[in-house]
């Protein structure tokens, strides 16, 4: 479903050369829950973003489904974020002047991939019932992240990409939310790769990889 040979990144800071990523290799199937850890700087967030297209690889291919990422144009990559990658991040980043109900709905409706049913189902099994009138900053950081993974699924992607989803939340919450994330996976039958920190997290996915010196350890 995702396959990824040989990526290369390297950034330039202060005229030096910084070779990020060296040879990456990385193949998810459809369904599959993948956690990636890796120390500070080692390049997972550099990954997750050349794989939602948000920045552009130096060499190597990226291919989802039956789509060469790394051969789209900028608004190409913009199209396939839209459509097939649902992105979490360690904040929230949910829109502070919009409802619950309308954060859910508004990736989905901007892709016109709106699903009422699939909607409201996002809502019952992430427990988001009663908060759908509420605004993010009356919400805990659980309940919001809670949100964001309903937004990210709302459009039905093809992966799901988290970056230290549960990095602001307590253990128990953050279980709690990676548990419920896990579910809704399975259920839309979507790939899941997630960066954290917490190798006990990491431990509760299908498989767990470590990026160390630019490549998959
Ligand atoms: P952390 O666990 O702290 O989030 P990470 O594994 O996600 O770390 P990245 O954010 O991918 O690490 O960064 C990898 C390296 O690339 C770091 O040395 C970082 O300074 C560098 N880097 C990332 N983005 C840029 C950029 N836009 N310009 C220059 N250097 C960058
Ligand atoms: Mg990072």
């Amino acid at each position: 479903m995702l396959s990824i040979k040989n990526l290369s990144k390297t950034f330039s800071s202060a005229g030096e050369p910084v070779h990020v990523l060296r040879g990456v290799d990385l193949d998810l199937r459809a369904g599959e829950r993948v956690a990636l850890t890796g120390e500070s700087g080692s390049g997972k967030s550099t990954l997750l973003h050349l794989i939602a297209g948000l920045d552009a690889a130096d060499g190597g291919t990226i291919r989802l489904e039956d789509i060469e990422v790394t051969a789209l144009s900028d608004a190409g990559r913009a199209r396939l974020r839209r459509n097939r990658i649902g992105l979490v991040f360690q904040q929230f980043n949910l829109i502070p002047s919009l409802s619950v109900a309308d954060n859910l709905a508004f990736q989905a409706r901007i892709a016109e991939r709106h699903d009422a049913a699939w909607t409201k189902e996002l809502v019952e099994r992430l427990g988001l019932g009663a908060l759908l009138k509420r605004y993010p900053e009356q919400l805990s950081g659980g309940q919001q992240q809670r949100v964001a993974i309903g937004r990210a699924l709302a459009t039905k992607p093809s992966l799901l990409l988290a970056d230290e989803p549960t990095g602001n939340l307590d253990e128990a919450t953050a279980e709690n939310v990676l548990a419920l994330t896990r579910d809704l996976v399975a259920r839309t039958g979507c790939g899941f790769l997630m960066v954290t920190h917490s190798l006990h997290l990491a431990a509760t996915l299908d498989r767990h990889l470590t990026l160390h010196a630019g490549r998959i350890a």
